[in-house]
């Protein structure tokens, strides 16, 4: 893509309001704007890295066998009282009413949406197992919206549902989607714990969160230096250099950040919204439940956090907005800027590259490059008339001088 045409607006100053480098970052680099407090808007560059994360997700979901639908943020009032959470789920739930005087509001989370489907459709044992995701804007009037887009009033969330005829299915669906989170969060290249935790509003019987290890997480996790042990500090009285419970290692403190949680709800919905089905043995039972979520616009931040130096983002291979950059320091149609156009338009038949074809000076496009955060970067200088041009790996700062020929031929 040519940079004219990619809609960044940056800002010369650091924003005064931002108090961590993810938030610094997404205001400064213009990939984000805030509309009111908590709410936010996704600017094309945002958006571009909002996309390749749900597409992880999606891909992770399809391949265990979830199939994806929409469901609205418009739900009435008489599901949630059906589900006892109209009166339960307290000030987070924004409410309204319509024209006609009848009360909704704007979902915070889909359990008695999806429960309503599927009540009306699985009535035998047969249709079971089945699993139903989304990935859609969720709604809730947080006290206290804080870092940009991680704790939002408005935010992007993909929940997953599973409904199964018995515990034993629902145990060996939990173990599946617990799989999938994990090869999600390993693409998204994130030091994480899966950790035992408590499960709040949703209810149900036990759940675990995906915790991103990072000084301004909100929760506090203890684990083991040597195992997969790891719970949440509210629930144990444990500490520090304790022995690990589990015979192996001692324990370290760490903050996180929720990035997911998956829940067995068993029955809670399933009862309260009578959603039954008729098993082998022709009784009617309640179906069981899981459901499952992750925050994806609290996850391009959780990236961030993990992957930026100095106030610049690096992104990782698979959420980085273009493979490679290239920018051209000569001036627009000069004979070494249309050498560097060609390399351009060659490379991008194979990879996605982002052009800087601005009328701006080097200082400009290399400052803006910074707070792009690409890996790969080809700066077309003086040997651009050789066709030679600088590579430039700016993880690891290794630089090489290579021909077109060579770089054309690279797999990266
Ligand atoms: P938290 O404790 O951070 O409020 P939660 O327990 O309320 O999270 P869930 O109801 O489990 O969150 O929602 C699933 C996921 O959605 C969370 O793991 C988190 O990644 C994300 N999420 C929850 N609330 C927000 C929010 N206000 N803004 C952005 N993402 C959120
Ligand atoms: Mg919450």
């Amino acid at each position: 893509m040519k940079q004219s045409m990619l809609f960044v607006p940056t800002l010369r100053d650091n924003p005064k309001d931002a108090e961590i480098s993810s938030h610094r970052i997404l205001l400064k680099g213009g990939y984000i704007k805030q509309v009111a407090a908590g709410v936010y808007n996704y600017l094309p560059l945002g958006y571009k890295i909002i996309k390749n994360i749900e597409n992880i997700v999606r891909e992770e979901m399809d391949r265990i066998g979830a199939s994806e639908l929409l469901m609205p943020s418009l739900q009435p009032k008489d599901l949630w009282v059906e589900s006892g959470r109209w009166d339960d789920y307290g000030k987070e739930l924004i409410r309204l009413s319509d024209r006609h005087d009848r009360d909704f509001c704007l979902g915070p989370t889909h359990e008695e949406v999806v429960t309503e489907i599927i009540r009306d459709y699985v009535t035998s044992y047969k249709k079971l197992p089945l699993a139903l995701y989304q990935i859609q804007t969720k709604f809730r009037d947080e006290y206290r919206p804080r870092f940009g887009i991680m704790r939002g009033r408005e935010f992007i969330m993909k929940d997953l549902y599973t409904f199964h005829a018995d515990d034993e299915d629902l145990d060996k669906w939990y173990l599946k989607v617990r799989g999938a989170y994990q090869r999600i969060f390993d693409r998204l290249d994130l030091t994480y714990r899966v950790v035992g935790a408590n499960s709040g509003q949703i209810g149900g019987k036990s759940s675990e969160e995906f915790m991103v290890l990072c000084d301004i997480g909100e929760d506090s996790i203890i684990y083991s230096d040597e195992s997969e042990y790891a719970v949440n500090i509210e629930l144990v009285n444990l500490k520090e250099g304790d022995p690990s419970p589990d015979g192996k290692g001692y324990l370290k403190i760490a903050k996180g950040i929720e990035v997911g949680h998956i829940f067995k709800l068993g029955t809670k919905y399933s009862d309260s919204m009578k959603a039954n089905f008729i098993d082998k043995d022709q009784k009617s039972k309640a179906i069981i439940m899981g459901c499952y979520g992750i925050g994806i616009s609290r996850l391009l931040m959780s990236v961030l956090e993990q992957h930026n130096y100095e106030d610049h983002p690096l992104w990782p291979e698979e959420v980085t907005p273009f493979k490679i950059h290239i920018l051209p320091l000569d001036k627009i149609d000069s004979s070494n800027e249309l050498i560097a156009r060609d390399l351009y338009l060659h490379l991008n038949e194979k990879y996605d590259c982002l052009y800087d074809d601005r009328d701006e000076r080097p200082g400009v496009k290399f400052k803006d490059a910074d707070l792009i955060g690409i890996k790969y970067r080809i700066i077309a200088g003086r040997k651009t008339s050789d066709k030679i041009f600088e590579f430039i790996n700016v993880e690891t700062n290794e630089r090489f001088e290579m021909s077109m020929e060579d770089i054309l031929k690279l797999e990266l």
